[in-house]
């Protein structure tokens, strides 16, 4: 009987693990916890419709069984894996290969299994650039950014990739003010240049307060909530709704299949928003090219991600 989640004690045997199920198990998620992955669906749907006989399945690893559930996957014939929490940063010493992107983000979200080497990627950043541009019709380059939780590991990855593309402002906002004052100093090479912008820092990491976020917002195009506030409807406003002016775009890593309370107040103030599904989307669909070498089917994954989600 093929299992909801899988484990290490599994992967050690894998080939007869799995030997039932069909088409073969190539792919997979690892993380802890890991049951609540909408990967499987998403990929599923599209290997099926791509006619590729694989499928995707989540296997729960802990921090410390990570170097030895990697070592499994050539043996368990896998074509690749995605990592999940909390796996991303400990990965690139425990592979073969890391492209450039993924060493300059420090964290690894996608390995393939590339002959005897293990090669590590990162597709949330590229993901959320793509989220951005899909839903809001405009690229990050051009973009005055602002992130909140940007000392979070979905924050950071976001705050480095802005960095990369060389959005026109970046401002990071952190409850633990030390971790985005941090990634400020370690970002400041990459948004240095040309001041274009008149009184307003080009970098700046600016403390969890009320009126210290409000004045930057009157300099901010794009805000997004990296934080885990608002996964739960019933988690407190993240910022008060009076505070978002109506030109902002609202981005929501969180994803669910309805607005989250930010998105409603954002809604209320006039502004467009968008919720972390579709940044969900497409560093899976990033992911799924990197190991089968074809264009993802992105209207099928979305379809699955919207009913596993919703
Ligand atoms: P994480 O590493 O644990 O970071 C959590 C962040 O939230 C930290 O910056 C933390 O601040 C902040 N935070 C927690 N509680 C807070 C509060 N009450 N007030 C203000 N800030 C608070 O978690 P993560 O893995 O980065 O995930 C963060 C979010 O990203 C989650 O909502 C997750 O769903 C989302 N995400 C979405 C995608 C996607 O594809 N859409 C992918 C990955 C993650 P401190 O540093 O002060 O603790």
């Amino acid at each position: 009987m093929p299992k909801d989640v899988y484990d290490l004690t599994d992967l050690r045997d894998w080939q007869a693990v799995t030997a039932e199920g069909q088409p073969p198990i190539r792919v997979a998620v690892f993380g802890d916890p890991v049951a609540h992955s909408a990967s499987p669906p998403m990929h599923n749907a599209a290997l099926e419709a791509l006619g590729i006989p694989s499928r995707y399945a989540r296997v729960q690893v802990k921090p410390d069984e990570l170097a030895e559930a990697l070592q499994l996957l050539r043996a368990g014939n896998f074509v690749g894996v995605n990592l999940t929490i909390p796996h991303k940063a400990a990965a690139p010493g425990l592979i073969d290969e890391v492209d450039e992107h993924a060493q300059t983000l420090g964290a690894v979200n996608t390995i393939s299994v590339d002959g005897q080497r293990l090669r590590g990627f990162n597709t949330d950043g590229p993901g959320f650039v793509r989220a951005i541009r899909a839903d809001f019709s405009v690229d990050v380059r051009d973009l005055r950014i602002m992130i909140l939780g940007a000392g979070g590991g979905a924050g950071r990855g976001i705050a480095v990739q802005c960095a990369l593309e060389r959005c026109e402002r970046l401002v990071l906002v952190n409850r633990t003010f030390a971790k985005g004052a941090l990634l400020r100093d370690e970002l400041s090479s990459r948004m240095s240049g040309p001041e274009l912008l008149g009184p307003v820092e080009r970098l700046e990491a600016v403390p969890w307060e009320r009126d210290a976020i409000q004045r930057q917002l009157e300099n901010v195009d794009l805000l997004v909530n990296a934080t885990s506030v608002g996964m739960k409807f019933s988690d407190p406003p993240l910022l008060p709704g009076v505070l978002l002016p109506p030109h902002l775009l609202v981005y929501d890593t969180v994803y669910s299949s309805g607005r989250t309370r930010l998105l409603q107040n954002a809604a209320e103030a006039g502004a467009r928003g968008a919720n972390g599904l579709s940044m969900l989307l497409h560093q899976g669909a990033l992911s799924f090219e990197i190991w089968f070498g074809r264009e993802a089917p992105l209207d099928v994954m979305r379809t699955a991600l919207n009913d596993a989600v919703g």
